[in-house]
């Protein structure tokens, strides 16, 4: 059991590398600053050393925490580089495991809405309301995870035998006029790998 208050609030954010600068009640989220403890970077452009600019609050939208709705406000070191002959002037941390660039969303706070509306199938708008956001940021977030999944190569792995098999998909109109799929299964593991309009040869 933990019991140095360092470690305890460190265990409950459950970040890597990072500091607790701070916890606020907010009326409508509970409000959790960061720092992380990277080391001092070097320029992206030219590999020299860089020198602490400023810092920045980024606000991401985070996993309800104990019941309430939660901001991790990331304080966000801005670094600039002193070579006087470097394209680049200033440039800000990044940790994808906290989030990725421009996201407004945390990392883990995007997986979860992506397999809240990908696997149980809800609505993004309610996701979002659980989450306290517009859909808009949890739209991003199924776009860039789900996205990630889909272009995995090893979504549908090699098969050895693939199955046909037409199923009523729906009725349509005042006349039920009745509408069939084609599934395409991997026989050997039982994964449906696709589903296509109609029933015959000319509808695949
Ligand atoms: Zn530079």
């Amino acid at each position: 059991m933990e019991t140095d208050p360092t470690r305890m609030c460190e265990l409950l954010v459950g970040l890597p590398d990072v500091n607790i600068e701070g916890i606020g009640d907010w009326p409508r989220w509970l409000r959790i600053a960061i720092t992380t403890r990277a080391e001092r970077p070097v320029c992206p452009s030219c590999a020299g050393g860089a020198r602490r600019h400023d810092v920045l609050d980024v606000e991401l939208v985070d996993l309800p925490c104990f019941g309430r709705r939660t901001r991790l406000v990331w304080l966000k070191s801005r670094w600039r580089c002193p070579n006087p002959n470097c394209e680049v002037v200033t440039f800000l941390e990044v940790d994808d495991r906290i989030a990725a660039e421009r996201a407004g969303i945390t990392d883990r706070a995007g997986r979860w809405a992506t397999f809240q509306v990908g696997h149980h199938g809800r609505a993004v708008s309610e996701v979002a309301a659980d989450l306290g956001c517009d859909r808009h940021t949890v739209m991003d977030a199924v776009n860039r995870h789900g996205r990630a999944v889909i272009d995995d190569p090893n979504r549908i792995r090699a098969t050895t035998a693939v199955g046909l098999d037409e199923v009523l998909f729906c009725r349509e109109g005042p006349f039920k006029h009745r509408l069939w799929s084609t599934q395409v299964v991997d026989v050997a593991r039982g994964q449906l790998l696709d589903v296509v309009r109609g029933r015959d040869a000319a509808s695949t």
